[in-house]
């Protein structure tokens, strides 16, 4: 039996980019500048933080996904969601909302705010080629059902997805049970805080750092500074340690589908054939529609 664990070290880089997106709505993009900055499942990463209301007052109006999930965190702010089903969800500091689009929905993400600072994360995770075409779901997560855990060292964790595994513990956050079963948490450090998470060694995983920076690895530590997601290598653990000033991150872990990927904006199919089915499917006002 092979019982040496292995830390998963720094393998790969990716600053966020300034960019915009929506109605003019600013944000820095780490992961989905380019085909190549993805880690299977997931497809996109951007983080939106300001204080001046002409940086999101625009917002995200109507428009359509098909293919795979988005999972927007707000840290602070209220944003309102509204889809083609009916759905709306109020959006607000500490809560999420885990949208599956499947083989469509069209929704919008518009500001409830005219001040104050609009801050959070919209992830992409892919869904495999069986699900791609499955009926949209939408969840709104509020703020109290995503636990909040200390670290026995001083720091917290919210858990987002998946499992947290503390010394004698787990704790469950409140979604489980996806294809790709993802891992999301956000962590705390104070100055020179350790956070230390098994993760399962089939899954890809990376750490985006929104405030301070890090050591990444627990026997030749690399830096990985703010704004910034960090790639990590195969291995059955994850190892940070935060920088003087403490620091801020998120851990994503999940399966990935090793399937091919080809996108047209907010369509993610596996073929270009039906990126094109979708595209006429919008045109046409079938996108929504149940396959006949
Ligand atoms: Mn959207």
């Amino acid at each position: 039996m092979n019982t040496t664990v292995t830390s998963r070290t720094l393998q790969r880089v990716i600053a966020g980019l300034a960019t915009s997106d929506g109605a003019g709505v600013k944000l820095r993009r780490s992961l989905g500048q380019g085909q190549g900055a993805r880690l299977d499942p997931f497809l996109m990463l951007d983080e939106f933080s300001s204080d001046n209301p002409g940086d999101y007052i625009a917002g995200f109006p109507a428009h359509p996904h098909r293919g795979f999930e988005t999972v927007t965190y707000m840290l602070d702010g209220h944003m309102r969601h509204e889809d083609h089903l009916g759905n709306v969800g109020e959006l607000k500091s500490g809560g999420v909302q885990w949208m599956t689009a499947g083989r469509g929905i069209i929704h919008s993400e518009m500001p409830q705010q005219e001040e104050g600072r609009m801050r959070g994360f919209q992830l992409w995770i892919n869904l495999p080629a069986r699900e791609k075409m499955k009926a949209a779901h939408y969840r709104d997560i509020p703020p109290n059902e995503i636990p909040l855990t200390s670290l026995p060292g001083g720091g917290e964790v919210k858990v987002i997805a998946g499992t947290l595994h503390l010394d004698g513990r787990d704790v469950r956050g409140p979604i489980q049970g996806l294809s790709t079963d993802p891992l999301y948490l956000d962590v705390a450090l104070p100055a020179g805080g350790d956070f230390s998470q098994p993760v399962e060694s089939t899954h890809n995983a990376f750490i985006y750092v929104y405030e301070g920076d890090v050591q990444v690895g627990d026997a030749s530590p690399r830096p990985l500074k703010s704004q910034s997601a960090g790639f990590l290598s195969p291995g059955d653990r994850i190892d940070v340690k935060a920088g003087a000033a403490g620091a801020r991150f998120l851990v994503l872990a999940g399966r990935p589908l090793r399937e091919p990927v080809v996108q047209y904006g907010p369509f993610v199919m596996n073929t270009s054939e039906e990126i094109e089915q979708a595209i006429m499917d919008y045109q046409s006002g079938r996108f929504t529609q149940a396959a006949t």
